[in-house]
Order: structure tokens, then sequence, then C-alpha cells
């Protein structure tokens, strides 16, 4: 055993190294907790996690356009029709089968009934519905500037609104309180800022993050077209590949800086943590069955799939995968791990190159198993905290709207958080109990982007197999990617 293991960590050296970087960060976060350190301290000592993040962040943009513009362009309309329903139906289909998992676990499990826990409520009110939700997303897939939609939005147009107790925030979570200044008197998404005790308002439909669907939209349409364009599209499709090629050498290099950067990035996430003591034992609970709600479909159903679908061994395709799920593990974000989930599937898993490079970009920003899982135990879980009970159809809404919930967010730290708003006022739960979940929601969305990231790439082999016909030549081998060295 020992011989396989020296080996496998051998073949593996990456993937070695940030593992050991998730467990020494952990170690050095829970090690350095007792010190207090200042918040000025804590800056500079995340700072190499920030880096990595910033790393992965810069490689999203030219990554999307450049893979959706050169891949669909050498594809045939049927074929890319083809391709595009097959996706967009597993996707959804996976997702919905998240969400049963998840309502069938809480249900059993019941974390939430006699709960000792105290709702930290902040006043009722009209809040942001449903279908404010869908129209967003519509509106996000037909952006108004294309250059404002490649930008980050820090926090440039919050307002500070409210001051609230330090004691009762978390620094850096998404809360939603009533907003005094809003005349129509609806709630928005707010962000704590570093500074301690003064809570920001966005202003209401600012993105707080690059809008992923426009550009995916916007570069599978221009790729479609230059298609047809003949001679006069090639220039244009020859760039898109140089960039494409340049960017896959870039992530090459930069993935030997990860493992240190995840030591950081881990750690300093532990220095902020919430002290666990404070948590009430029904969180727990309800941790422990978001967990086994993922690992379930993560583990056991998705591979299913594959395997059915496929007829080939799941489990050493999830093992090309596994630098992937670190990083979605260190990262939180599904579409910070884009490059290097594109990365494992051309190298490791050999998915044909046109298929990776649409069905990946499009999962990162629609496919959510891990996310649509959790919003729907969270939602029961409230459910049950307040001691109200959900009818069949109530149930039957849940599972509608943390699919289209988990559709909606965004590939970004605690997005789910967010959306899960819909799910909770459209079966009449206060959205402000989304504070009884905020403590452990930092560790739990960890988790759910492995299989957020899982899911996308285990669709990809699928389509690739099921697609194989229009793409004879198959595989990534034809493709000449610098080794690693
Ligand atoms: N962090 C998740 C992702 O990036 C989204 C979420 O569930 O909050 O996939």
């Amino acid at each position: 055993l020992t011989r396989n293991v020296k080996g496998f960590c051998k073949r593996n050296g990456l993937l070695t190294l940030s593992v050991i970087a998730v467990a020494t960060g952990c170690l050095l976060g829970f090690m350095l907790r007792g010190t207090q350190m200042s918040t000025q301290a804590k800056i500079y000592f995340s700072f190499p996690g920030e880096l990595l993040m910033r790393m992965l962040k810069m490689l999203i943009l030219p990554l999307i356009t450049s893979s959706l513009m050169s891949g669909l362009s050498s594809m045939e309309s049927k074929a890319c029709c083809r391709m595009g329903v097959l996706t967009v139906t597993y996707y959804l289909w996976t997702t919905f089968i998240a969400v049963v998992v998840g309502i069938v676990l809480v249900i059993i499990i019941k974390p939430g009934v006699g709960t000792e826990m105290e709702s930290n409520r902040l006043g009722a009110g009209p809040v942001m519905t449903s279908a404010d939700a869908l129209l967003d997303l519509i509106r996000n897939m037909v952006p108004s500037n294309l250059i404002e939609a490649t930008f980050q939005q820090y926090k440039t147009d919050l307002i500070p609104i409210l001051k609230v107790p330090t004691k009762t925030i978390q620094p850096n979570f998404v809360y939603v309180v009533p907003d005094d200044s809003d005349p129509k008197g609806r709630r928005v998404y707010l962000e704590l800022t570093p500074a301690p005790e003064v809570m920001y308002r966005m202003s209401p439909g600012s993105s707080q993050q690059m809008n992923v669907l426009g550009i995916v939209i916007f570069s599978a349409t221009m790729g479609l077209l230059l298609g047809r364009m003949g001679e006069r599209g090639a220039p244009l499709i020859n760039v898109c590949q140089c960039i494409n090629e340049c960017v896959m050498k870039i992530i090459n290099a930069a993935v030997w800086y990860f493992p240190f950067g995840i030591i950081f990035l881990v750690a300093g996430k532990i220095l902020d943590m919430q002290d666990p003591s404070t948590l009430g034992k029904k969180l727990g609970w309800y941790g422990i069955t978001v967990l086994t709600g993922l690992f379930v479909h993560g583990l056991i159903l998705l591979p299913l799939f594959y395997f059915l679908l496929t007829r080939k061994n799941p489990f050493s395709y999830i093992r090309g995968l596994l630098q992937a799920m670190v990083i979605a593990l260190a990262t939180s974000s599904s579409s910070a791990t884009l490059p290097i989930t594109m990365k494992c599937l051309l190298e490791n898993c050999h998915v044909e190159r046109q298929i990776a490079r649409f069905v990946l970009p499009v999962g990162a920003t629609i496919n959510m198993d891990g996310t649509a899982l959790y919003e729907a135990v969270a939602a029961i879980f409230i459910a049950q905290v307040n001691d109200y009970e959900l009818d069949f159809g109530q149930l039957i809404t849940i599972s509608i709207t943390a699919t289209a919930a988990s559709i909606g967010a965004a590939g970004i730290p605690q997005a789910g958080l967010v959306t899960m708003v819909i799910v909770l006022t459209s079966v009449g739960l206060p959205p402000d109990d989304i504070t009884l979940i905020v403590a452990i929601d930092w560790i739990l969305d960890r988790f759910r982007t492995m299989i957020n990231v899982l899911g996308d790439a285990l669709a990809a082999g699928i389509i690739a197999h099921l697609c194989r016909k229009d793409f004879p030549l198959g595989g990534a081998g034809k493709v000449k990617m610098p080794s690693e060295p």
C-alpha cells in the first residue's frame, strides 16, 4: 500500500502538493487563531492567497471568449445544436435530481426539528421575488454593454446604510436586510466591507462580479457566426486559437504557484471564521445533512449516470479531476476554478476539445448541483426551525425554485446564500432567517463548489461520449499541450 501511495504521489506531484497545502493551511489557520492578529496583519498574511484568486480570475475572460469562439467556429450547426440541447437537458436533469436528494435527506434527518436556535430576524417586508430573479437572469444574458460585462464591480456603488453591532455579523458575508432608502421598501443584497460595523447597500441590478453568462452567450454566438463566414472569419478564429493556446500555457505555469497560495487562502479564511463554539448542535446536523447529500449526489449518483451513459469507469475519470476539485475547495468559486477544470479535462481526461470548450463555461455559469441541493436543504431546515409544516405542493415549489436559484447563482463564493432568498420567499419563509445558517456557510460553500465543478466535468465526459459521432477524431490527444515540468 505504501508503495502504491508513493507511486501515486510521484505521478501526481502537483495534486499531492495541493492537498498538503490545504492541510497546512488548515493547521496554520487554527494555530494562528489564538494570536489575536490585527485586521491589517490578516490582510498581509492573506496576500499570497489573494494573488492566487486574482491569477485565476484574470484567466477567466480570455479563456471563455477564446474557447467558445474558436471551439464553436469549427462545428457544424447540427452538431452544435445537438450538443447544446443535450448539455442543457443534462444540466437541468442532474440539478433537479440533486434537489430531490437534498429534500429526501433533510426530511429523513430533520436537523431543524426541536431546535434551540434563536432566529435573528431583522423585520418583515416585501422582498426580491422569483420573478425578479428570473428577469435578472435573462437581463444578464443580454448585457447592455459588453465591456462593462467584463468588469468586476468592486463596491463602487455601495452606499453605507446601516450600523449593526459587530458581534452579530461576520465580515464579507452577504446579508439581506430591510433597506429604508429604497422607496418601494424592497430588500436588497448587502455586503459587509472590511470596515467592521457599517453595512453597505449595492444599488439594485448592479452585479458584483463579471457577467459570465452574458459573455458566454455573446462568445458562443460569435463563434457560430465566425464558422459560417468562411475565409473572412479565418483570421479572427486564428487569433482566438492563439489566445487559447497562450492561456493554457499560462495556466500550466501558474499551477505551480497554487499550492503556496492555497496555504494562505485557506489559513486566512480560518482566521476569519466565527468561533465554532457559538454554533448550535442543530446547525451541526444541518451541515452533516448538506455534506451527506453532496456526497451521495457527487460520489454515487453522478458517477452512476456517467457509467450508465458511457459504460466507462467514472472513478478513473474523476481521478483526472482531483486537481480541479482541490482548487474548488480552496477558492469556493467554480468560475475561478474553470481554467484548472479545463486543463484537467483536456490533459487528464482527454475530452474532445470542442466539447470541453462549450460544456465547461456554460456549466460553470448555470450548472450548480451542489448549490441547488444545499438551497433545498437550507430552506427546509429553516422551515423546521420555525415549526412551519411544508405540504407536498410547497416541496415541489422548493424543488423548482432551488433549481432556478442555482442556475441564477454566479460561480463565486457564497452566491448560493444570496439566491436562496428566492427559495425562502417562494414558500413564505422569512428570508432574514438566512442569518441562521450564515455561520457555517463558508465551509459548506467549499464542498458544494467541489460538486458543482465535478458535475460540469462529468457532464463534459458524457456529452463527449453521446456526441462522439459528430467528432470522429475525439479526445484531446491531438492537441499539443505543453507538458508539466
Ligand atoms: N460558490 C459556489 C460556486 O462557485 C456557488 C455557491 O453555491 O455559492 O460554484
